[in-house]
């Protein structure tokens, strides 16, 4: 008789647990990746990918630049618009790399690829060629593409990586091929990210619930996004304050560079 009853026990009590689960733990959960098939090296890091998007906001990076550098943060600035750069803009992105940051670039005229009506081809041809061209005039190493506006396919994406190692893109709606915001061992050249901006939530909306959930897990690879700081941008008081506590606790928060490559 208890074998024919306890299946049901078992069923009611699923029922009441699921009952309980809020539908925001379930998001949650979906964006930091415990969904997925993790099958990790044992070694798995606890990465986090800090990034920020629009050089309009140079000023803001190169006075955040020392304050990330003294918390152990190296963060990766994306430069659009880069034919364009006059010698304060260059002035200021070697004050970026001074203080051990790296760069990616983010899009020539900041059109985003579907809505350029481009092809994958034609649209690295327009937005991503002609600035990586300066950069590597200059000497400087370009670690990852940033779609202008999240706005991107995976035929363009298939595109921009046969010249950058990596693309992130923005906290748009789920995408199959897309890895999530955070996830397990970090694997592959194309990664969501969740913002920052005061005026998506701020700092503490998402990132901490997402590191939570990994820190849980025990390993991971977190992305994160930014553009200005103060006022509708990114809270830098808070940011530091989720660096200092997320790194004593073994998380590094490393430039796209290093990505997944010291676990
Ligand atoms: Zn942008």
């Amino acid at each position: 008789m208890l074998r024919r009853t306890a299946p049901a026990a078992v069923a009611l009590a699923i029922t009441m647990l699921l009952a309980a689960v809020s539908w925001q733990q379930i998001v949650v959960h979906e964006v930091a990746g415990l969904r997925l098939n993790e099958a990790c090296p044992a070694e798995a890091p606890k990465q986090v990918l800090l990034s920020f998007d629009d050089r309009a906001h140079l000023a803001d990076w190169v006075a955040l630049a020392p304050e990330l550098e003294a918390h152990g943060v190296k963060a990766t600035f994306m430069l659009d618009r880069v034919t364009t750069m006059e010698a304060e803009d260059w002035a200021n992105v070697d004050v970026l790399l001074a203080h051990g940051h790296v760069l990616g670039v983010h899009g020539e005229h900041h059109v985003g690829a579907t809505a350029s009506g481009l092809s994958p081809e034609a649209w690295v041809a327009q937005e991503l060629l002609p600035s990586l061209e300066v950069m590597a005039e200059r000497g400087l190493d370009v670690v990852a593409l940033t779609m202008p506006r999240g706005d991107s396919t995976s035929a363009h994406e298939a595109a921009a990586l046969d010249f950058v190692p990596r693309v992130r893109l923005t906290a748009g709606p789920p995408r199959d091929d897309v890895t999530p915001w955070a996830s397990g061992c970090g694997d592959g050249p194309v990664h969501a990210a969740v913002s920052l901006d005061e005026r998506r939530g701020g700092v503490d909306r998402w990132l901490p619930d997402v590191l939570d959930l990994r820190r849980a897990a025990g390993f991971g690879v977190v992305h994160a996004y930014g553009h200005s700081t103060g006022g509708e941008g990114v809270d830098v008081d808070a940011l530091l304050a989720v660096v200092d506590e997320s790194s004593a606790e073994g998380w590094r928060w490393v430039g796209y560079d290093a990505l997944n490559a010291e676990v």
